[in-house]
């Protein structure tokens, strides 16, 4: 459980009139400021967890698979797919713990903080946990349930209200073709990861981190979206973590998004003559959001390989040199874009060859420049 009373205001100092009515009003007043102080601090202590609790998940087993058709002959999986999602799910279960260890070489305390509540909350899925798909997309074991829960009291009111979010994952033996993982947001209190195995069968460990990092910032952005959605952003300034929360707010980056909106609609508007097909009229805009939360998986996944190097170079002083970590790639606007959309926007075989074509790889050309300035104010908003 978890208290989020951010707004504690009494009633303000009225003006002096005489000097004894002053005085009884100055004694009141410093009392309500350390009455106030007190409930700052003890909200404070509520809000900074210790180092190795993550009180915001919790690990409820849950039997139930909404929308699974009962009585059916239970879904199954061939041997094959088990035997790869098995695989997945150990090097995900290293990966988790090489995040772990990077942990004390992250620069800042809000890193810090987002990549414990990224891994821990991915605990509640490896190594057990997780739910399976087989190939055909059925569900053949639930998930667990991760849930975040956080009590709201309005200011000046008694009154708490409840605020849920429950975020299921799966390993998937479905063919995907080119995301390695998705996040689907189901209405506005649920979302489910999807981790595809096949593609994840060769990944190391240390890759894995970056597609943990990725799929678990899709999730808390959906949470703050949803959270925002419900009670404004004045009342999601701490949300969801009082450290971590200005590293996922957005609202710095707009001026970045709009063009991106820009850039995505000329794009689109190629892509439809070419495949000849019709995009939702708010698709543009929808990609523009989901494009700054990629940029800041990305930018938070240097910050944590660069952890992760740092945390194996003190394991290998200590046992001798031996394979390094290797991670830490120049970024490649061109490589990003073109990864972003054709994992993201479609699937659709027409689309992803009017993707190459030379027209609408000019307009990813034309967009290199401002993702560079995205990438800049991210790394900005991250901190080093
Ligand atoms: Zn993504």
């Amino acid at each position: 459980m978890y208290i989020y009373d951010r707004q504690l205001k009494g009633p303000e100092p009225k003006p002096i009139t005489s000097v004894p009515e002053f005085q009884a009003e100055m004694e009141e007043y410093k009392k309500l400021q350390e009455r106030r102080e007190s409930l700052r601090k003890e909200h404070e202590k509520r809000l900074a967890p210790p180092l190795d609790l993550f009180p915001m998940y919790q690990d409820v087993p849950d039997g139930d698979f909404i929308g699974q058709p009962r009585a059916k002959a239970a879904p199954t999986i061939s041997k094959a797919g088990a035997d790869r999602i098995n695989r997945v799910s150990k090097t995900m279960t290293q990966a988790l713990r090489l995040a772990e260890e990077a942990l004390p070489f992250l620069k800042t305390s809000a890193q810090k903080e987002l990549l414990k509540q990224m891994a821990g909350g991915l605990g509640t899925f490896f190594p057990t946990g997780f739910g399976i798909f087989n190939e055909k997309g059925e569900a053949v074991k639930a998930s667990a349930r991760m849930r975040f829960e956080t009590n709201i009291r309005q200011p000046g009111g008694a009154i708490s209200r409840v605020y849920i979010y429950d975020t299921r994952l799966f390993m998937s033996d479905q063919h995907s073709p080119s995301a390695a993982g998705d996040h689907r947001a189901i209405g506005d209190r649920a979302s489910q990861i999807r981790l595809y195995a096949r593609q994840l069968a060769s990944t190391r460990p240390q890759e894995l981190v970056g597609v943990a990092i990725h799929e678990m910032t899709h999730m808390l952005r959906a949470i703050v979206r949803s959270f925002v959605g419900r009670f404004g952003s004045a009342a999601a300034s701490e949300f969801p973590w009082r450290e971590t929360a200005p590293l996922l707010d957005f609202s710095r980056l707009d001026s970045h998004r709009i063009k991106m909106e820009a850039h995505f609609a000329r794009l689109i508007a190629v892509l439809e003559k070419q495949a000849n097909v019709r995009f939702d009229a708010n698709f543009a805009a929808f990609r523009a959001g989901q494009l700054l939360e990629e940029v800041l998986a990305h930018v938070f996944t240097e910050r944590v390989s660069d952890a992760m190097a740092k945390a194996d170079a003190v394991k290998k002083a200590k046992k001798g040199p031996g394979e390094g970590i290797g991670l830490g790639v120049g970024f490649e606007p061109m490589k990003f874009l073109n990864e972003y959309i054709s994992s993201h926007w479609f699937s659709e075989t027409a689309l992803i060859s009017a993707l190459k074509s030379p027209q609408a790889q000019s307009v990813i050309r034309g967009m290199s420049d401002d993702l560079r300035a995205i990438v800049g104010a991210m790394e900005t908003q991250v901190g080093p």
